[in-house]
């Protein structure tokens, strides 16, 4: 009850202004906004939401897809990558695609976040929320968080380190970040430079999925993230704390597999959560975002 009062008294709408527009790769854009002197209350890992209605930019798409699938368009989450003992505020977002044949619709509101918002747009922002937090009891858990994210999915889990490495300097990460390619990695330099301050409590590891780079100063292999590469980089699961964020099953892949009268493919969240399991890591040893 308590909880439920504070996060009440915690979710606001505000109105912010973009001051920043950062280009990380070639689909994804980190916004930092301006927050004025409202006083921001939120948790590493927590999500703000954005509602298209407000961008005048979008009017005319937002009330033609909502006339084709018969229901409003709902506000979008976005996780914080800032943290909460930082100045600024600020998310990071991946550009959807509409794929010919794949997606019924095109998608609303990122391909405006990403590329269109240019510094000084006012922008009302809704938040902040979500369970997938770093719990402020954590040094009385465990001495290990193992970050275990693809694309989009280390918005969050960037915050929670960052938070963790700055408030609770004894705890150990493991950074597991899976991609397609190397031109897909958000925050290759904001990793790199957080290995560098923190040889013995970071550990970064990049899995690519399509593409063989070799780099002897850092570690990066080639496939996804495989129950080997998971036991090889944490032999000692049952310590751990587990926060595994990024692309899960859509309501779409679920109602097409429901018409083809199969199961779902499994994504990424739910792989990586069957090799914990596999693994014998217990639930509440494990934190869960999906984006899908
Ligand atoms: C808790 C949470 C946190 C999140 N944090 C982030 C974050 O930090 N960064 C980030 O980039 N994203 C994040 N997301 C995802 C984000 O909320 C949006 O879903 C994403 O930006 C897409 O929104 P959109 O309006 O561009 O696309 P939408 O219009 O919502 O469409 C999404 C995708 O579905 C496809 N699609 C639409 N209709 C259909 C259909 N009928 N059949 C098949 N496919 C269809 C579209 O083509 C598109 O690819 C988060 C999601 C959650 C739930």
């Amino acid at each position: 009850m308590a909880e439920e009062t504070e996060t009440r008294r915690r979710i606001k709408q505000i109105e912010v202004m973009v001051s920043d527009a950062i280009r990380e790769t070639y689909d994804t854009t980190t916004l930092v906004f301006f927050t004025g002197n409202d006083h921001l209350e939120y948790k590493p890992g927590h999500f703000l939401t954005i509602d298209p209605h407000q961008f005048r930019a979008l009017e005319r798409f937002t009330a033609y897809l909502e006339d084709q699938k018969g229901k409003k368009e709902p506000a979008r989450a976005y996780s914080l990558y800032s943290a909460p003992h930082e100045q600024y505020l600020a998310t990071t977002v991946k550009e959807e695609t509409y794929q010919s044949g794949a997606t019924k619709y095109p998608p609303l509101l990122s391909p405006l976040l990403v590329n269109r918002l240019p510094i000084g747009t006012k922008v009302i922002v809704t938040g902040f929320t979500g369970p997938y937090t770093l719990p402020d009891d954590i040094e009385s858990r465990t001495d290990h968080v193992v970050h275990i994210c693809a694309g989009s999915g280390s918005v969050p889990n960037m915050s929670i380190m960052k938070y963790a490495l700055e408030h609770h300097p004894t705890i150990r990460h493991t950074f597991l970040y899976g991609n397609k390619t190397w031109s897909d990695v958000i925050y290759a330099k904001q990793l790199r430079t957080m290995q560098d301050a923190h040889p013995e409590t970071l550990k970064v590891v990049h899995a690519l999925s399509r593409e063989r780079k070799e780099d002897p100063t850092q570690i990066i292999v080639n496939g996804r993230i495989s129950r080997d590469l998971v036991s090889q980089h944490v032999p000692d699961p049952d310590g751990a704390e587990f926060f595994v964020c990024g692309p899960g099953i859509t309501k779409w892949d679920r109602q097409r597999a429901k018409e083809a009268g199969t199961e779902p493919t499994l994504r990424f969240l739910e792989s990586s959560l069957a090799i914990l399991d596999d693994l014998g890591v217990k639930k509440q040893q494990i934190h869960n975002e999906s984006y899908g």
